[in-house]
């Protein structure tokens, strides 16, 4: 006689099925039990507190130096050295997917465009690089009060001002984005630039550095150890500026200013954001910097109609675990991960307990993606729309499903009396990165995702 087979044992808990989920590795979504409908007007961000005030400064340096962008990089001219991307309708994209019209309009938000860095990356760190020269150019009176409107900045391009700057290094360590923004960047102004290299990081990432002259130094670690390893060597040299991605404030407010451009464009598009039209924003998380930045300054400007979601890779979801935690600073090896991912801007162990401190109240909710999924996402981009993007930039798309048909997600629309108005509700997938891919890498995510729908 057979042994009867055992059923499966209810999972204890919502909260057990997710964990579960999660060291299974399985796509799962979740949603903030801490999300307020109504954000503070101020937030404790480490040692100060934060507002729209802030985001607003940041968003008045970018364009303090916009003409000095524009000299800098020709590629600036044609924007006077605003350096901004797309909003686009994606249909396309959204028959694709499979979802339903009914559930809403989807759009693309194309940092995967950005000029410069060539991803998101260029908000956060050139804000910091900014951030910085501008305050030694003040303290060294090459600018300051009557001399401080954008005319003046051009100043910071001679030759008195790049000799200031060239007794300075800045450094970073970086999965390889933030390196590419940071370095490039500083270098254009004359400082000093050295990038602690993951070993995630790509090779053409480094090259197109070290192109520059920029000084790559390659870490056999992850993230995590390249960061420590380039926050010891910049403690050691009074003139170095270590750029810390797991702590720092002007990235998340350099980032935070992209709200102010993107309520523009909604506006130029007629795209209405109130109660009876939700925006459901879904940003690709890192070490959590970048998405938390845009989502204090939206709830900031859209309070709670505005839903914000972030997306990590499977074996990378350090977002999630440090929320799901609400204390301590997990990791997800902590969870038998791997932090292995070929969504290189992703793969981050342990999340920026800033950021995360920032989002308790004001995130919805973070969802996770398997390496395929991004592959062919990133394909049918292609396919669809015409849009290049890289591997981490494609996390975002699972997120309108997910949301509309798991169980969290619904779950979710029904707890903010959302799922009637779903019909005229926005989904933005912010596209994070990939303008300065090789045609040749870029090929071989087409393959990948090829030999994945075989
Ligand atoms: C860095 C990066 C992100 C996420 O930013 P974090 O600040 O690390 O969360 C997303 N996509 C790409 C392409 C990136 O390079």
């Amino acid at each position: 006689m057979s042994q009867p087979i055992p059923s499966q044992p209810p999972a204890a808990s919502p909260s057990a099925a997710l964990q579960a989920a999660l060291g299974a590795a399985t796509p799962l979504l979740w949603c903030n039990p801490g999300r307020v409908e109504t954000p503070p007007g101020e937030q404790a961000a480490g040692a100060r507190s934060i507002s729209l005030a802030d985001v607003m400064s940041a968003q008045a340096r970018f364009r303090r130096f916009a003409p000095l962008l524009a000299r800098l990089f020709p590629e600036l001219a044609g924007t006077q050295g605003v350096i901004e991307s797309e909003l686009v309708a994606a249909p396309a994209m959204q028959r694709s997917l499979g979802l339903d019209p009914a559930l809403g309009r989807l759009f693309v938000k194309g940092d995967h465009g950005l000029p410069v860095a060539g991803s998101i990356k260029a908000r956060g760190g050139i804000h910091e690089v900014l951030e910085f020269a501008e305050g030694l150019a003040l303290r060294h009176g090459l600018i300051g009060p009557g001399r401080d409107r954008p005319e003046d900045y051009l100043a910071l391009g001679e030759p008195a001002a790049r000799a200031l700057f060239g007794r300075y290094r800045v450094a970073v360590g970086s999965t390889g984005n933030l390196g590419l923004s940071i370095g490039v960047m500083a270098s254009a102004l004359g400082f000093r630039a050295a990038v602690h290299m993951s070993a995630d990081a790509k090779e053409w990432k480094k090259a197109r550095l070290r192109d520059r002259g920029v000084e790559v130094v390659e870490h056999a670690g992850d993230y995590e150890e390249a960061v420590a390893a380039g926050r010891r060597q910049a403690q050691q040299d009074a003139f170095a500026y270590f750029v810390d991605d797991e702590r720092s404030l002007s990235l998340l407010l350099g980032y935070s200013a992209a709200a102010l451009h993107l309520r523009e464009q909604l506006s130029a598009a007629a795209i209405q954001v109130d109660a009876a039209h939700p925006l459901f924003v879904y940003l690709p998380c890192g070490v959590g910097g970048a998405p938390a930045g845009i989502t204090f300054g939206l709830r900031q400007l859209f309070g709670p109609h505005v839903h914000c979601f972030f997306a990590e890779p499977v074996q990378s979801p350090c977002f999630l675990v440090q929320m799901m935690a609400g204390k301590g600073n997990p990791s997800v090896y902590d969870f038998g991960l791997t932090n292995r991912t070929e969504a290189d801007g992703l793969a981050v162990p342990r999340a920026s307990e800033l950021a995360a401190a920032v989002m308790a109240p004001l995130l919805s909710g973070v969802f996770t993606v398997a390496d395929e999924t991004l592959f062919a996402h990133l394909a049918l981009l292609l396919q669809a729309e015409g849009l290049r993007i890289e591997p981490s930039a494609a996390a975002g798309f699972s997120g309108p499903r997910m949301l509309c048909e798991s169980d969290a997600g619904r779950d979710y629309l029904a707890r903010h009396g959302l799922a009637g108005r779903m019909p005229q509700a926005t989904h933005l997938v912010w596209t994070t990165g990939g303008l300065f891919v090789p045609p040749a890498e870029y090929d071989g995510f087409l393959a990948r995702a090829a030999a994945l729908a075989r």
